[in-house]
């Protein structure tokens, strides 16, 4: 049954974008129309206003999302985590492959066309203005063709003035969920002068930006893209796909309006749906990995299917076995697997999130320091305490000894300790126990951070002694 849609498989010889010799084929897909096309703007509307409405949204004063890479500082739904926070951001990260794993298998790669800011600039955006400045498809290979007119220049220069400026939108708006709006704005107000490593770091992502959106174009996803390339190994014949009907389409060939022809499937062999492809490819060929489920090849064949009086959906949404089989998405085996695996990990994770603690202390012994016997004949020991403050209000702290009792805490210099919302204070101090209460090299001490009385967080470390000491 396979072979009776694979009509063609050069295909699998080489890529749609490069040619013979290696020269990169440029692709004029045409302008996309139709139900499913104004539904995708809808999307896109929805998605890039959330995109940059996203770093000027504050919960408590902070950011809704903060990528901070260089301060080392993430905000996610207004919670501040930091590089303590690894055991948590690997939970989530492994939620996060799960999901897409789990995803993919499910719905095949309809984030790539429908949410990936990649495309969404790319085909709503960028690929929006050549239209409206260049034509359609066709107007374009004409007036790429074309010597150098007057029009010409002003219409390339105007395209290319236009991409930079978008460029430099989409290059403030990553350095706002890098650094923050705010120093975004001081930085733009400050100027190159005094911020030119900001500066620099705008350029170099505007230029990245341009040359992506303007030249790589469907390159990024169909080269570069590790999403993209682990389709191979994430879709099944049960997977939602954009697939063509090869049962109801083949064997292809021309058929006017109103023919019936006994001897011929549905598609007409317009060719209608490669001419639509941003990537080149022929889906009448089968799910391929440039494939992005962009759709507009289903606009394109809706569009005939309606001037030759054959139904719609052609090529639709759908899986390999649903065309093969008339069979629904059904959940396999391994979907009940990764789902199983998936509500485990989001129930620990969730359950990370909501114990998490308000503070968190690390303590660690000053390096080179073992013990020493005061004049008193105490034993002491040095620490530096770190702890951060993961809230957004200010904490004012004190730290005791729980155990062993009667030991004493001080701290070399400034004795108050405030934490500053979502900061990080660190401190010197002296831990004393009585010399009959250390009876070995190692002495469990547990010290409690407290906020007023309220006890936050215990934390358990060593306490060094001297050795062979027992009474
Ligand atoms: S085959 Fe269809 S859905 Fe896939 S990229 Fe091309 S036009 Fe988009
Ligand atoms: S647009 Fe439809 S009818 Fe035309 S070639 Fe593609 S699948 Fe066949």
């Amino acid at each position: 049954m396979e072979e009776l849609y694979q009509y063609d498989q050069e295909y699998r010889d080489s890529m749609s974008t490069v040619d013979a010799e290696g020269n990169r084929i440029w692709i004029y897909p045409k302008k996309p129309t139709g139900k499913v096309h104004n539904l995708r703007i809808l999307v896109t509307i929805i998605l890039l206003s959330l995109l940059f409405s996203g770093p000027f949204i504050k919960v408590a004063g902070q950011p809704l999302f903060l990528f901070n890479i260089f301060e080392r500082k993430f905000i996610i739904f207004g919670q501040v985590f930091w590089p303590q926070d690894s055991i948590l951001f690997g939970v989530a990260m492994i939620t996060f492959f799960v999901f897409i794993i789990l995803f993919t298998t499910a719905f095949g790669r309809i984030w790539c066309g429908w949410a990936c800011p990649q495309t969404l600039f790319m085909e709503m955006v960028f690929r929006k203005i050549e239209y409206l400045i260049e034509g359609d498809a066709n107007q374009q290979r004409k007036l790429n063709a074309a010597p150098w007119t007057s029009g010409k220049i002003v219409k390339k220069a105007l395209k290319q003035f236009i991409f930079i400026v978008i460029s430099l939108v989409i290059s403030h708006l990553l350095m706002a969920y890098l650094i923050g709006v705010e120093s975004v704005q001081a930085l733009i107000a400050a100027g190159p002068s005094q911020e030119i490593t900001g500066f620099v770091g705008l350029l170099v992502f505007t230029a990245i930006f341009y040359g992506v959106f303007a030249y790589f174009r469907e390159q990024a996803c169909i080269v570069v893209c590790p999403y993209g390339r682990l389709q191979g190994v994430l879709l099944n014949k049960d997977s939602l796909v954009v697939a063509y009907d090869w049962l109801r389409g083949e064997p292809r060939g021309k058929m006017q309006k109103g023919q019936v022809a006994e001897d011929k499937g549905d598609c007409i062999d317009c060719k209608l749906c490669v001419h639509a492809c941003p990537t080149g490819i022929d889906i009448r060929n089968g799910t391929q990995m440039e494939c992005v489920n962009c759709t507009a090849c289903i606009d394109a064949c809706n569009h005939v299917m309606d001037k030759v009086n054959r139904p719609r959906g052609l090529i639709r949404l759908d899986s390999f076995n649903g065309i093969q089989q008339g069979r629904k998405l059904k959940f396999s085996g391994r979907l009940v697997g990764y789902t199983a695996v998936l509500i485990a990990l989001i129930g620990l994770l969730s359950f990370m999130l909501i114990s998490r603690a308000d503070v968190e202390t690390t303590v660690l012994r000053v390096p080179g320091q073992l013990f020493q016997t005061t004049e008193t004949g105490n034993i002491s020991n040095l620490y530096n305490i770190q702890i951060i403050n993961k809230t957004f209000d200010d904490i004012n702290l004190h730290i005791e000894v729980i155990d062993p009792a009667g030991a004493t805490l001080s701290r070399v210099g400034q004795a108050a300790l405030s934490v500053p919302a979502n900061e990080m204070v660190d401190g010197v101090y002296f831990v004393e126990v009585p010399a009959d209460q250390v009876l070995a090299t190692k002495t469990k001490l547990v010290l409690g951070i407290y906020s007023d009385s309220e006890l936050l967080e215990k934390v358990k470390t060593n306490f060094l002694g001297p050795a062979n000491r027992s009474q």
